[in-house]
């Protein structure tokens, strides 16, 4: 463990630990995280192991996923046993289906395409790791993206039919990774070489100085159309509890 943390992210590390205390509360066990392996995913990961490891979490393995990815898959089993993570990969059938008609990169091709195998790999595991849920917990971050910059701690979300989480709403990325080293969590290699957000392979590269934290994900599209679906729904105003 490294030097103590600033008593402002000592403060908001409290404020996550109440907020989702208190949805086990209100959702007992109708509620998961979203984990897409990303460091702000990984902050979660580590709180929920600490303070509420009768949280489940999901992964979505799109079969598209970096080896670095799949590597910290592999770390998180061993560094926290107790976890309960369940993986979702894609309808098989669908997937044949897509290449067969649009090619293994048919993505690249238009954004209608990209946003086809996105729905193929992501949103239809999505919809059923979301089942019977009643909320579900993410690491999105106002200052990610102008895609992002309204998210709310605790809104509807209309498109899946469920409450949504996200804690970490207003962490600056200098806290995630204050997190990250203080407390010896696991992360992504990819990060250490410019990737601050990670997707797919194909559909990830690293990014340049001063270029948005997103930039590198489908960066020949229009930085307003860079978002997989997962996140789509309109944010409500900005609630601090569940
Ligand atoms: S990020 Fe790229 S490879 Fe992954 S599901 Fe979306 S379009 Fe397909």
């Amino acid at each position: 463990m490294s030097d103590a943390l600033p008593a402002l992210l000592m403060h908001k590390i409290s404020q996550v630990v109440e907020q989702l205390s208190s949805a086990v509360v209100t959702y007992e066990q109708n509620l998961i995280l979203a984990n897409s392996l990303g460091a702000e995913d990984m902050v979660l990961a580590d709180l929920l192991s600490r303070h509420l490891p009768e949280i489940p979490q999901f992964v979505l393995d799109t079969g598209r996923l970096p080896e670095e990815t799949l590597s910290l898959l592999a770390k998180m089993a061993e560094r926290y046993p107790k976890a309960v993570i369940e993986v979702y990969y894609p309808e098989s059938s669908a997937v044949e289906s897509y290449v067969r008609h649009y090619g293994i990169n048919g993505f690249y091709t238009s954004q209608s395409l990209r946003k086809t195998c996105c729905s193929v790999r992501k949103l239809e595991p999505l919809k059923r790791a979301l089942k019977g849920r009643k909320a579900w917990i993410t690491g999105l971050r106002r200052e990610q993206s102008v895609t992002r910059d309204t998210v709310a701690f605790s809104a509807w979300d209309d498109a899946n039919g469920l409450q949504k989480l996200n804690p970490l709403a207003d962490w600056s990325l200098d806290e995630v990774w204050a997190y990250i080293h203080h407390f010896d969590v696991p992360y992504n290699a990819l990060h250490d070489q410019h990737y601050p957000s990670i997707g797919c392979a194909p559909c990830t590269r690293a990014i340049s100085v001063g270029e948005d934290l997103r930039a590198g994900r489908w960066w020949w599209e229009n930085s307003e159309t860079r978002e997989c679906g997962l996140h789509a729904a309109t944010p409500l105003p900005i609630r601090q509890k569940p």
